[in-house]
């Protein structure tokens, strides 16, 4: 046998794509590849694939997820943004200082993007009470909570025709989450927010939230190109879980503003203030 036939009687490797492999055969090597590369985006990126990753926008692709209303149908509630307003109310029990307090914090969220977005504290309208009332629950020990989920559902069905964002101060601590000062989402435009913990630092926390930038300062761990942000446990910016800083990182604010630029791009409307 010459050497030319051996070579052409070995058997081939078998060549499968990507997508179609079989989850059943995929063997421990390939899955610690695919963590490994999975670990990979979530502890680093660099500043330039963060910008662009913004604008396109897949670091912020959660954002547009459909919202379940309280009648069972997936509304695009994100479109809360097309009326660039944000109403924050303050529940029965709540002082309207409080409310007037996290208003001036998420109009300094709004500054500094900045994002040409009117801020409102106002008496809660009745429509909005019932919402909240329903969205009340007793827990088997009597205690009182707020589901997040269940008001959530109810003020997106409320919007029709007025595009805007509702902030709520609330005395009850919330059901899907007891430890949380507060939880706001671009994806639904719905804020709730501990009176406990009111301050303006609270009110920019959370409307950050709510105008698209979904993570803490922590995740990825490290991005390459800022300036050295510190541990990732040590750092102390406006967007880091229980943080005292009133200050936005650059992170954070490149994510926002470009962001915000891609969606002008996108939609061809106007958000950021000009100037
Ligand atoms: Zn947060």
């Amino acid at each position: 046998m010459t050497e030319e036939t051996a070579a052409t009687e070995q058997p081939q490797p078998e060549r499968v794509s990507f997508f179609t492999l079989n989850p059943r055969k995929i063997g421990r090597s390939r899955l610690i590849r695919a963590l490994a590369i999975g670990l990979c985006i979530v502890s680093f990126s660099i500043l330039p694939l963060w910008r662009l990753l913004w604008y396109f926008p897949a670091y912020g692709c959660a954002d547009f997820l459909p919202t379940r209303d309280v009648h069972g149908r997936f509304r695009a509630a994100w479109h809360w943004i097309d009326g660039k307003e944000i109403r924050i109310y303050p529940a029965p029990g709540v002082s309207t200082k409080d409310a007037e307090t996290i208003r001036m914090g998420v109009q300094e969220m709004m500054d500094e993007v900045p994002l040409d977005f009117t801020v409102k504290a106002m008496p809660m309208p009745p429509e909005v009470l019932k919402a909240y009332r329903e969205s009340l629950i007793t827990k088997r020990d009597g205690q009182e909570m707020i589901s997040y989920n269940r008001l959530r559902a109810r003020l997106v069905a409320l919007r029709d025709g007025d595009p805007h964002a509702d902030m709520i101060i609330t005395t009850q601590a919330m059901q899907e989450c007891s430890w949380a000062h507060g939880m706001a989402s671009f994806t639904s435009g719905v804020g709730v927010l501990v009176e406990g913990f009111v301050d303006t630092h609270l009110g920019k926390h959370e409307s950050c939230h709510l105008i698209g930038y979904q993570y803490h300062d922590s995740l990825p761990l490290f991005i390459v190109g800022y300036p050295w942000e510190g541990a990732p446990w040590n750092r102390n910016t406006l967007m880091v879980l229980y943080g005292g800083n009133n200050e936005l990182s650059p992170r954070a604010r490149d994510a926002l503003r470009y962001f915000w630029r891609g969606m002008e791009r996108r939609s061809g409307k106007k958000f950021l203030r000009s100037g």
